[in-house]
């Protein structure tokens, strides 16, 4: 089993050390793990230092071993339609093994609050969301798998948090995929929505198109903050993606592998 989406005390948000965070992973079985700390950029101006310090990320990475376990170091860039130059700057930074696209701001707001939301309906909301997210696919090329797409729906300041159903937005998800799927870019099981909204991030149904479209390359991820969350449903997410592409990718040096299920 595999997750290629966790955050340790290097990333804002996280507590916990990079040592606990593959000890966890070893006792839920896993067999490798990537490391993808956050690189994003706030355009609100309200937050601080959300990209990490390289120095801070060698010392709690370079030397970390568990035995058994497969420890990739990788990161989750914080897209926007113009910070492509930006991001290519700070991945000269070190070699990584994985970069995940994420959408996080939008129109200048964090979309986790209810801000965003203000003045919108669910449809509204969802629609913008989806419509900056696919400006950012168009824009961006340094990144490897687009992480959690219909993100909003976990959103703490998100009124209603069901699942963003594929059928209200059909074409514009079309697009997005098919521009994942022609730029050789992977489409991430974030199983971080399961308790929020009851669902993945994106649900099954978009994996099915997206294969339809021509993508290839899937991962999972957990999106863990905390060593309780590492691997979570990771067993459930692989079975699903058995059943739509028969396998799974990691990376290392940024080329995917295909682990067949
Ligand atoms: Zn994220
Ligand atoms: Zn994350």
């Amino acid at each position: 089993m595999f997750d290629f989406h966790m955050h340790s005390r290097v990333s804002f948000d996280g507590r916990a050390s990079g040592m606990e965070m593959a000890l966890a992973a070893k006792k839920a079985g896993l067999k490798e793990i990537c490391f993808t700390d956050h690189l994003d950029y706030d355009p609100t101006g309200k937050m601080q230092n959300i990209a990490f310090d390289t120095a801070v990320y060698n010392a709690e990475y370079d030397s970390l071993h568990v035995d058994g376990l497969t420890i990739r170091r990788g990161v989750e860039f914080g897209m926007a339609p113009d910070n492509q130059a930006r991001f290519r700057a700070d991945l000269q930074r070190r070699p990584f093994d994985f970069v995940l696209g994420s959408v996080h701001f939008v129109d200048g707001m964090d979309v986790y609050f209810s801000e965003f939301f203000s003045g919108k309906t669910a449809l509204q909301a969802q629609r913008r969301y989806l419509e900056a997210t696919l400006a950012c696919v168009r824009a961006q090329e340094d990144y490897d798998v687009l992480a959690h797409l219909t993100y909003i729906s976990k959103a703490g300041g998100n009124p209603d948090p069901s699942p963003i159903r594929y059928e209200d937005h059909r074409l514009l998800l079309d697009e997005i995929l098919k521009t994942l799927a022609a730029r050789g870019k992977g489409l991430e099981l974030n199983t971080s929505g399961m308790d929020r909204c009851g669902d993945y991030l994106p649900p099954a149904d978009y994996f099915v198109r997206f294969r339809e479209l021509g993508g290839r390359i899937v991962t999972v991820g957990s999106d863990a903050h905390s060593p309780t969350r590492v691997g979570q449903y990771s067993r459930e997410a692989c079975a699903l993606l058995k059943d739509i592409f028969g396998y799974v990718c990691t990376f290392q040096g940024r080329e995917p592998i295909f682990h067949t299920l």
